[in-house]
């Protein structure tokens, strides 16, 4: 297909979008992510974007997408993503805002087979962050040390991709030094022994250490990994599993988590 017919496929599939038609996703977007193709025990780019965008369609019922300044550069087709619309359903447990939200972000799609991997270009998690408060997904910044004010799970997929720009994992030599997976508190005691609150609890997968988040006030499992050089912990929070280390700035997904049950 040349270029002119990949930017045309685009502006079919935004229309197809904006009249309803989610399954078109299944027609348009490839099972490949950008950077790489994902695993056979993995969620592929299809399913992950459906998924998004229904639960986007869900909490925005008027959600209008558009792609502005599409154009090829190589093999490559850039744009402008713009997402907008107004919060009338609940969105992660969220309720409905009432809240009209506009969201443009710099886009890539690579063509594969008539279908396309997207990559968000230039994310600014401070732009990120700004958008997700004005529905309440993350609390103000001065309140980011307390117990949220409702029970958000955002999907892991966002939280990787905010946390370190990409969607494939980022390498990480600590994930064979797992020894613990499953917390034996579920309160953070450094702080309880000093009476404070905190927002989420992490554990120590090295250890089993329960401490708060990098949020809180004492936020303790970075001073247990500055303390003991133990880089990898997990959520604890809800049904989260996802991990994080310290040392390579890696996200894993709760999946990761299951392999060392
Ligand atoms: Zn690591
Ligand atoms: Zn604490
Ligand atoms: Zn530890």
């Amino acid at each position: 297909m040349s270029n002119q017919d990949d930017v045309t496929r685009v502006q079919q599939f935004v229309a197809e979008l904006n009249q309803g038609n989610l399954e078109s996703i299944r027609r348009y977007i490839a099972a490949d992510f950008f950077a790489y193709s994902p695993a056979a025990d993995e969620p592929n780019a299809t399913e992950v974007y459906y998924d998004l965008t229904s639960d986007l369609k869900a909490a925005f019922p008027d959600l209008s997408v558009e792609v502005q300044d599409l154009r090829a550069e190589g093999d490559l087709l850039k744009g402008q993503l713009s997402l907008s619309g107004t919060q009338d359903g609940a969105l992660w447990e969220v309720p409905p805002s009432g809240t009209p939200v506009t969201w443009t972000v710099d886009v890539s799609l690579r063509p594969i087979n008539g279908r396309f991997a997207i990559k968000l270009e230039n994310l600014s998690v401070p732009e990120i962050l700004g958008v997700l408060r004005q529905i309440d997904l993350v609390p103000p910044p001065d309140q980011m040390d307390k117990p949220p004010k409702y029970p958000v799970v955002i999907p892991e997929i966002l939280l990787k991709v905010v946390f370190t720009g990409q969607v494939a994992d980022k390498p990480c030599n600590h994930l064979s030094d797992i020894k613990v997976t499953e917390p034996a508190v579920d309160v953070c005691e450094d702080c309880v022994a000093q009476g404070d609150i905190w927002p989420a609890l992490r554990m120590c997968l090295i250890c089993g250490y329960v401490g708060c988040c990098d949020t809180a006030k004492h936020k303790h499992m970075k001073q247990h990994y500055e303390q003991t050089g133990h880089p990898l912990f997990r959520s604890i929070r809800m049904d989260e599993g996802w991990i994080w280390c310290y040392e390579d700035n890696a996200f894993f997904s709760k999946r990761t988590l299951e392999k060392y049950r």
